[in-house]
């Protein structure tokens, strides 16, 4: 951990455009730089670096951020080992915070895990160099697989010998002590106390971590007999958290980056055969279906994925749900089906590079027409199938996060599934709907901590909008909240009446026991109020220099002259505001954002009004009274006069 001191020093040190400028060329324009954007590709520059406010942001493709998020996102490096680049670089030391006792055992341990995962690749290695055994059963297997030397070496394979703990004596009397032997799994213990080999009689693949440290193993036997489990992975571990680990990460991530693509595929030797048939950005899930940890690191370096499915997989309809997961997380996701017989492997070795780069350009797919065409092949003339391929088609498009990309799959699948793009559209918006609704209730509300507001009574009347009936849920209503923000980061140290912006936005919100949907708004929001808690004006450079890039981004995306020209406030380079117009623009914000939580919460009402009778709908109609009267004294104070 760095502490809180050296990380302002940093902050405080670095100069955005001499950072960027180790990286990029800069072009002086104004009181700004601009260059082409390294984190797309483009022929006229959109990137630009402001030495005045510390950020770089590309009109391109949206990337924006700090000195410090520059490193991170240029050297795929995370925050920390980022901060120590720039540290460096201006001479500040980076002194790490004194580790509790127990978290540097936990260090201590791990790091004696890795160390032992190292010397046991290591070993293997060497096994499967120079051992007679090595040689004449792993080398000759690997070369019949096809494997070239360059590909062995690169991946670091190796074999363990076929005696019950060749591996684990060797071991012990190296000095690697039997705890880490058996934490990492490369060792167990017998009933009578003995050490015996995982990975007896196996040749091995080494599992790297995305920096390339050895984390874990896969070992394959090489024995016909059917009682020999085909492949043994090392076991849950301090260091190998299967479900966040990718095949093959570390040797793919620069070509993910340069093509801008991956290819997802089944394990081991599909990688190092797609490799070898010169594709590298290829990375396996290793067998199981995919989880959030895994598609997170895949979008580290590129949002596209292409799947390779076998030509024959039966498996094709169990893995199709697992890629839905790929679509909510914003992915575009394609297939590629192999021809029948075929997995990625046999295909990549009977191919040439060039070969295997036509099929994969002549046969990708996207992937829901990929899905409605597999599921309509088998629910032909069966009505009842035919529908529920639908609703699961639907599904699927619902997930996607991106309005563009849903509905250019509407039209699509309604082609394919002779369906109308009205009826898909509103089948489509039901689920979205029913997902915002399921969301938001399940999101939790911070504590209410009134902030004292001003102090005459006349004034809080005039300030205050009409409060919100307990019985209202709260909605989604991005917009209302990202103006509050906006206000909230813009003017939130400025004088408004007795009290400060940023006090009278905190103290309507919680007073109303609100809390934004959004989840991004209402982590800025909640630092706001941390911040202001502790001290009475709140700096900015708080959330421009972010540890989570998304809360960096969306405060400059917002305080840039993109978002702020789009406002009445003018150009926000010049304008300083004057007292009265935050008098009256911030109290609206507020008051729209509350018109809007009222009139989604008088349509819910309304809906469920039908068939009611009786003290169940005159409880309703109450309800529906006090809403309208709410919403009445809202509009009647947006309808005066502003200027
Ligand atoms: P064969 O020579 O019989 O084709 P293989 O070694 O190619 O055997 P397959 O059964 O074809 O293995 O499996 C394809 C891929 O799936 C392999 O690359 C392997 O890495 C992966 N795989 C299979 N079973 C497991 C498992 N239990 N754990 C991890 N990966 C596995
Ligand atoms: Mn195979």
């Amino acid at each position: 951990m760095i502490d809180q001191a050296t990380i302002d020093r940093i902050m405080d040190a670095a100069r955005i455009e001499e950072v960027v400028g180790d990286y990029i060329t800069l072009k002086k324009r104004g009181a700004n730089y601009t260059a082409c954007c390294p984190f797309h590709n483009e022929k006229t520059p959109s990137f630009s670096v402001s030495p005045v406010r510390g950020i770089f942001k590309c009109f391109g493709c949206g990337k924006a951020g700090n000195a410090v998020t520059f490193v991170m996102a240029h050297e795929n490096i995370t925050y920390w080992e980022a901060l120590k680049v720039v540290g460096k670089k201006y001479g500040i030391e980076v002194k790490e915070r004194a580790l509790s006792p127990e978290e540097q055992q936990h260090n201590n341990d791990r790091e004696s895990m890795m160390i032992t995962a190292a010397y046991a690749q290591d070993y293997f290695s060497k096994i499967l160099h120079n051992h007679v055994d090595g040689k004449n059963i792993g080398m000759a297997y690997f070369a019949e697989r096809g494997f070239t030397k360059a590909t062995i070496d690169r991946y670091q394979l190796g074999y363990c010998l076929d005696s019950r703990a060749a591996f684990s004596s060797t071991a012990l009397r190296d000095g690697y002590k039997k705890e880490f032997l058996l934490k990492t799994g490369l060792s167990f213990e017998r009933d009578n106390g003995e050490l015996a080999d995982r990975f007896f009689g196996r040749v091995i693949f080494p599992i790297h971590s995305v920096s390339g440290r050895v984390i874990g193993f896969g070992g394959r036997t090489l024995k016909t007999d059917k009682a020999a489990a085909k492949y043994v992975n090392s076991p849950e571990s301090e260091i190998y958290h299967k479900s966040s680990t990718l095949y093959g990460i570390y040797f793919a991530k620069k070509a993910m980056m340069k093509h801008d693509k991956c290819f997802l595929v089944e394990g081991y030797t599909d990688v190092i055969s797609m490799h070898q048939a010169g594709i590298d950005n290829v990375v396996a899930s290793s067998g199981t279906s995919l989880t959030h940890d895994q598609v997170r690191l895949i979008k580290r370096f590129t949002p596209n994925v292409t799947v390779l499915y076998d030509g024959d997989a039966a498996g094709i309809k169990a893995s199709l749900r697992g890629i839905d997961m790929l679509l909510e997380e914003g992915l575009n996701v394609k297939t590629l089906l192999l021809p029948d017989g075929e997995d990625p492997d046999s295909f990549a070795r009977s191919r040439s590079a060039t070969e295997l780069a036509e099929f994969i350009g002549s046969h990708e797919e996207d992937f829901i027409s990929f899905k409605a065409k597999i599921l309509l092949a088998d629910s032909k003339s069966d009505p009842v199938k035919r529908a529920e391929v639908i609703t699961d088609i639907v599904r699927s498009i619902s997930v996607i996060p991106e309005a563009i990309p849903r509905s250019v799959y509407i039209r699509e699948c309604g082609k394919l599934m002779d369906i109308g793009e009205d009826v898909l559209t509103g089948e489509v918006a039901k689920l979205r709907r029913k997902k915002l609704y399921d969301d938001a209730r399940e999101a939790p509300k911070p504590a209410a901590t009134p902030a004292p507001v001003g102090d005459e009574a006349a004034k809080e009347a005039a300030l205050h909008t009409p409060p919100i009936p307990a019985f209202v849920e709260n909605v989604f209503c991005r917009e209302q909240e990202r103006e509050i923000i906006y206000l909230l980061l813009r003017f939130g140290n400025h004088a408004f009446f007795d009290v400060r912006v940023s006090a009278y936005i905190i103290g309507e919100i919680v007073g109303e026991d609100l809390s934004f949907q959004n989840l991004e708004y209402r982590q800025i929001f909640e630092e706001y109020q941390a911040l202001l808690d502790a001290s009475d004006t709140v700096d900015i450079r708080h959330f421009i220099n972010h540890a989570d890039q998304r809360v960096c981004e969306l405060t400059i995306d917002l305080l840039s002259p993109k978002y702020t020209l789009s406002k009445i406030w003018g150009h926000p380079e010049t304008f300083d505001p004057d007292e009265e117009r935050l008098q009256v623009e911030v109290p609206k914000a507020i008051n729209v954002y509350k018109s809007k939580i009222v009139t989604q919460a008088i349509i819910r009402l309304q809906a469920t009004l039908e068939g009611k009778s009786g003290e169940e709908l005159d409880a309703l109609l109450l309800k529906l009274g006090e809403l309208s009267l709410v919403r009445k004294k809202l509009s009647e104070m947006l309808a005066r006069p502003v200027f």
